[in-house]
């Protein structure tokens, strides 16, 4: 298991992988688990352990990433690895960010948000409300007193958000809402409002999230001006194959604009890692939103690729697998 002497301090960018335990869905259809993490950093995807016909072979393959955390990982733990070390690069006049990136029900909103899933909603230990914790934490100390703190979030009633450019070449979000806090408790009920927001009139919880990417930002100003921002992403599910044959022009039309935004996301990182002078944000509405990510002096990204355990989504983790691994 993981300890805190393993923890990589300098990275710019950091690309983690996180599975989740099989869920009751997948124990009652009997779906088996593929997937081992055999060191902190290594994941395997290989056929069953058990023996079954298998109508498909599956190869063997191994993957290699900063950190990769097993079903008995706790939120806490992912947090320590991955948004904790970013706190720090916004009290330095840093941008951080923080995405999980996967298949629907893999994970990623249990991860950033915390648990919705059953009727007691916890928030509290999502990674949204530990970072806000651990910056009122430094908020207290002496050194940055003077800092005030923001949180933006999509926090509009189902109506979509557009977003333009103005003329000094600044992305606005048309409708965005930006709320001051004073504790922990006042970010913990915006994002309880902010994921009813999401999940509303929907027969099911994941039915808009995975179509749509979530943005809670943390903003420090000093004296008005930005010091430092820390964007914390749930994006859509990556999944999009049925999308392409829809029936329904708008499926189609949104699941074109997230594949987009997803391939341009995964440029942006690749070029904030290599230092290259030009970064490809333009080419999707997400990496216009988050533009400042990008291409700020001082910026450091996370990915954790959330990941299901079971034979069935193979081919969806295998795919995030990739995606992550390109992302290095
Ligand atoms: P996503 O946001 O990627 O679609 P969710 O976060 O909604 O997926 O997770 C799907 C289900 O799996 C939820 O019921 C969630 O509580 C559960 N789950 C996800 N990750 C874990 C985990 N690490 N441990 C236990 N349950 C998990
Ligand atoms: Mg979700």
């Amino acid at each position: 298991p993981l300890t805190t002497t393993d923890l990589i301090e300098e990275h710019r960018i950091c690309v983690c992988v996180r599975a989740r335990p099989l869920n009751k869905k997948e124990l009652t259809t009997k779906d088996l688990d593929v997937i081992t993490i055999p060191s902190k950093d290594v994941v395997m995807v290989h056929e069953p352990k058990q023996k079954v016909d298998l109508t498909r072979y599956l190869e063997n393959q191994t993957f290699r990433f900063d950190y990769a955390f097993d079903d008995s990982t706790t939120n806490e733990m992912v947090y320590r690895f991955t948004a904790r070390p970013l706190v720090e690069t916004i009290f330095e006049r840093g941008m951080a960010t923080c995405f999980a990136y996967g298949q629907t029900g893999s994970g990623k909103t249990h991860t950033m948000g915390g648990d919705f899933s059953g009727k007691n909603q916890d928030c509290s230990k999502g990674i949204y409300a530990l970072a806000a914790r651990e910056v009122f934490v430094m908020l207290g100390k002496p050194n940055y007193k003077k800092l005030d703190l923001q949180v933006f979030d999509l926090l509009n009633r189902k109506a979509k958000l557009r977003v333009l450019e103005d003329g000094k070449q600044q992305v606005q979000v048309v409708g965005l809402q930006e709320r001051e806090v004073r504790c922990t408790e006042d970010v913990l009920r915006l994002i309880e409002v902010g994921n009813s927001c999401r999940t509303s009139g929907q027969t099911s919880a994941n039915a808009h999230s995975s179509r749509s990417h979530a943005v809670f930002q943390i903003i420090l100003r000093r004296r008005g001006k930005m010091h430092g921002k820390f964007s914390l992403i749930d994006l859509a599910g990556n999944e999009r194959g049925a999308d392409t044959s829809s029936a329904d022009r708008q499926t189609r039309l949104e699941g074109a604009e997230i594949n987009k935004s997803l391939l341009a996301l995964k440029e942006c990182i690749r070029a904030l890692g290599r230092n290259k002078p030009h970064t490809p944000f333009r080419a999707s509405k997400l990496t216009q939103v988050l533009r400042d990510s990008f291409i700020g002096e001082n910026s450091r990204t996370c990915m954790i690729a959330t990941i299901s355990p079971g034979m069935a989504s193979c081919e969806n983790t295998l795919n995030t697998l990739r995606y992550a691994n390109r992302v290095k």
